[in-house]
């Protein structure tokens, strides 16, 4: 596969998955392709050597692994660990509100999303949605509108004289609500519920609650002179789940002494405080259970993560040309200039001198350039999933990523080079 069609996989997996609950189940579509199991929380589990299995919990968060010729405390995991959520906007528990005879959802802000760049934009909904059988079972489903439904038209420049002075501003609890329908003699009943019910099954009597997302529904797409470059909506951080996994489900891959980790969380975006967020016990419990799966000696687990590793991917913050000010001009990184090792002192990146060294061997060995990342002493630095991780397992990681532009827009973009980059890397690190 050359990079413009690994770039164009990874555009069809983004467009597949509009929300958490549908990453995950993308990833579920795929992983039966490679004959993984679904192993649940609540059964006991019954490893073989060279299994391949995966774990959900709250639907939203996923751990893939396949078990390792060896045991795990003589190889340790080799853990990849990703988010599946991005900032966005959300669907509030009263739903509605009507206005000017239009009927308009009421949105709660997810994360740290741009929201200006949600104007104007063909925007619909997709997510999981609680509700009542006819047996007066509770169930969940999930639901997505392929089609244009919703929009936040900006207020026309006549109307907003200084907007190009003083910039895009909507205000978060006034200026906010999404147009979804007219409301007309004919159609004076909520469109919303009415929505949701034709995706829902025919023994719904009640719908309950819902956990749904507001996404753009432009498809992702190459561009630039040579198609080197890509855009699509939740590059960050679906970039890095998809390079991950496509690593692990290489033949070359596949087949391994070690056992092999992709951990994807959601509520990364909202500080991943969550009960399967990656501050939650999640990732823990599964490698604990692994370990006692194949062991009966209590010191096995300790003994394996003495011996992990954890690559943090999340996207990195590309250099854009237009804004030389917003850099450490010694630490830029540029699009399609290969893979990026983020650090930070502080450890809101878990890199230290060894992981780095380590990475950037495993580049050279799969013939990967990198390149390193600081952020400006004056700016507050973000942070990833690799932190807490790292901290709860107390397991030696790196963070890295690939640079993107417009990091949490509604519409980011980066470069196809560089994410072939990053999962000839991943893969080396997972045959290491
Ligand atoms: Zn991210």
């Amino acid at each position: 596969m050359n990079a413009q069609q690994s770039a164009q996989n990874l555009l069809n997996f983004i467009d597949a998955s509009p929300s958490p609950w549908h990453v995950v189940k993308t990833l579920e579509t795929q992983l039966a392709l490679f004959q993984f199991e679904r192993l649940y929380e609540t059964e006991i589990w019954t490893l073989k050597t060279g299994g391949r299995y995966y774990v959900v919990r709250g639907d939203s968060s996923i751990i893939v692994f396949v078990h390792g010729e060896k045991t795990v405390a003589e190889t340790g995991f080799k853990i990849i660990g990703a988010h599946t959520d991005s900032p966005s906007l959300r669907i509030k528990p009263n739903p509605t509100n009507t206005a000017a005879g239009l009927e308009r959802l009421n949105v709660e802000i997810y994360g740290g999303a741009i929201i200006a760049t949600f104007a104007d934009r063909e925007l619909s909904l997709a997510g999981r949605v609680s509700y009542q059988t006819e047996e007066g079972e509770l169930a969940q489903s999930l639901v997505h509108f392929a089609q244009p439904l919703l929009r936040l038209p900006n207020l026309a420049i006549h109307l907003n004289r200084n907007v190009n002075e003083d910039g895009l501003k909507f205000q978060k609890q006034n200026e906010l609500a999404l147009i979804l329908a007219n409301v007309t003699e004919q159609l004076p009943i909520s469109q919303f519920s009415t929505l949701l019910k034709s995706q829902l099954p025919n023994d719904t009597t009640q719908i309950l609650a819902w956990d749904l997302n507001v996404f753009d529904t432009q498809k992702g797409s190459l561009w630039g002179a040579n198609n080197e470059f890509f855009a699509d909506s939740q590059i960050d951080n679906l970039a890095s789940c998809h390079a991950a996994i496509h690593a692990l489900l290489d033949e070359s891959v596949l087949k391994n002494d070690s056992t092999l980790v992709c951990a994807f969380f959601d509520h990364e975006e909202v500080g991943s405080e969550s009960h399967c967020g990656a501050s939650g016990s999640f990732l823990t419990d599964t490698l604990q259970r692994i370990s006692d799966a194949t062991s009966q000696n209590s010191q096995d687990f300790a003994r394996a993560l003495a011996r992990s590793f954890i690559i943090s991917a999340d996207m990195a913050h590309a250099y854009h040309p237009n804004f030389p000010n917003a850099y450490d001009a010694q630490h830029t990184v540029h699009v399609n200039q290969g893979v990026v090792i983020k650090v930070n002192v502080n450890q809101r990146y878990t890199s230290d001198g060894v992981s780095e060294a380590m990475f950037m061997r495993w580049c050279e060995q799969a013939n990967v350039k990198y390149q390193m990342y600081s952020h400006r002493n004056d700016l507050p630095c973000g942070s990833t999933i690799g932190a807490t991780v790292s901290t709860k397992l107390g397991v030696r990681s790196v963070d890295v990523g690939n640079p993107m532009w417009a990091m949490h827009s509604c519409r980011e973009s980066a470069g196809v080079f560089d994410h072939s980059a990053m999962i000839e890397v991943m893969k080396r690190f997972l045959t290491d």
